[in-house]
């Protein structure tokens, strides 16, 4: 099977051919700019190469409804030449192939869950800590979207005692995204991340709001793993202070075995940086086949 795959992101596209096993053949990464001087680039990269399906993973919001109006759409996205853009509607009418659309969290975590760490999971959470803070939700088996889809790099959090950075998410100032993404670290120390790198108390208060969000996901969603990817997560440094803290925070007050092994329960995403785009070629499979 040559399934197309397409990571959209607010920054560049990643365009990928493989098969319904996750191999990749071919990968490109073309700037984003705007619908207009990037589509055409898009469309004609997967039509020179015959795909069967075309898996997208966008970034959003997004509506992936099927039933609603505006389904295939990038929505409310503060990238305004993209906002209101029927991207789903574009491709099919220049392709002529089924298409799968999801927001690029849940192609993350979908690509975890076919052929990745958590393969036969049925309950599973995958966040991004990088431009932006986003969790794919995978629950009972299928992408979570509820009303939308969840939008869980914008929640509240108690802050810090200490820290007296504002926050930079331009809707809410102080919410997760705004106190944790790469560009907040960068702009409450005023130096590029990675060289932070040896700055203990830099990766101390990452670490707290992460495991705070974190014990927020587990109370709420019950996952059975927690994947952490994006690229502030190149820290790998974090991962034992998250873990630290989320059993501080928790107290004992969850009893699980998940719980007394966070080593393998909040664990590093497992496919080389490709879990996104792998997810977009199961999406694609997923087209085929109109599964959702
Ligand atoms: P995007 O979210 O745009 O898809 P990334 O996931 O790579 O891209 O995230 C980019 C952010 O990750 C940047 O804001 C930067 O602060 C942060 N970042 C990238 N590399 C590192 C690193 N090695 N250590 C810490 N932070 C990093
Ligand atoms: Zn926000």
């Amino acid at each position: 099977m040559r399934i197309g795959a397409l990571e959209a992101g607010g920054t560049k596209m990643v365009c990928a051919i493989g098969d319904e096993k996750g191999k990749i053949s071919e990968q490109v990464s073309i700037p984003t700019q705007t619908p207009e001087s990037t589509m055409p680039q898009l469309i004609d990269y997967f039509r020179q190469r015959e795909i069967e399906a075309l898996g997208i993973g966008c970034f959003g919001p997004i509506c992936p409804d099927k039933e609603a109006e505006m389904y295939g759409y990038i929505t409310s996205t503060p990238k305004k030449a993209w906002r209101n853009y029927n991207i789903v509607g574009a491709f099919e009418e220049a392709l002529g192939c089924p298409v799968g659309f999801d927001t690029d969290v849940n192609g993350s975590v979908l690509g975890e869950v076919t052929f990745g760490c958590a393969r036969g999971l049925d309950n599973v959470l995958y966040l991004t800590v990088g431009t932006g803070i986003g969790a794919g939700i995978w629950s009972q088996g299928k992408l979570l979207h509820g009303n939308l889809h969840p939008e869980a790099g914008h929640i509240f959090l108690q802050r810090h005692s200490a820290d007296n950075y504002a926050g930079n998410c331009p809707y809410h100032g102080d919410c997760f995204e705004g106190l944790a993404a790469g560009p907040a670290i960068e702009k409450r120390y005023g130096a590029k991340a990675y060289e932070l790198a040896d700055r203990e108390e830099v990766w101390d208060l990452e670490a707290y709001y992460i495991a705070q969000a974190l014990c927020n996901y587990i109370l709420i969603l019950a996952p059975q793993k927690i994947i952490l990817g994006g690229g502030v997560m190149h820290q790998t440094q974090l991962f034992d202070r998250i873990r630290k803290q989320v059993f501080e925070r928790m107290a004992g007050y969850l009893d699980t075995a998940q719980m007394r092994d966070l080593e393998h329960y909040i664990v590093p995403a497992s496919l080389q940086d490709n879990q996104g785009i792998m997810g977009c070629l199961e999406l694609g499979r997923r087209a085929i086949h109109g599964l959702v």
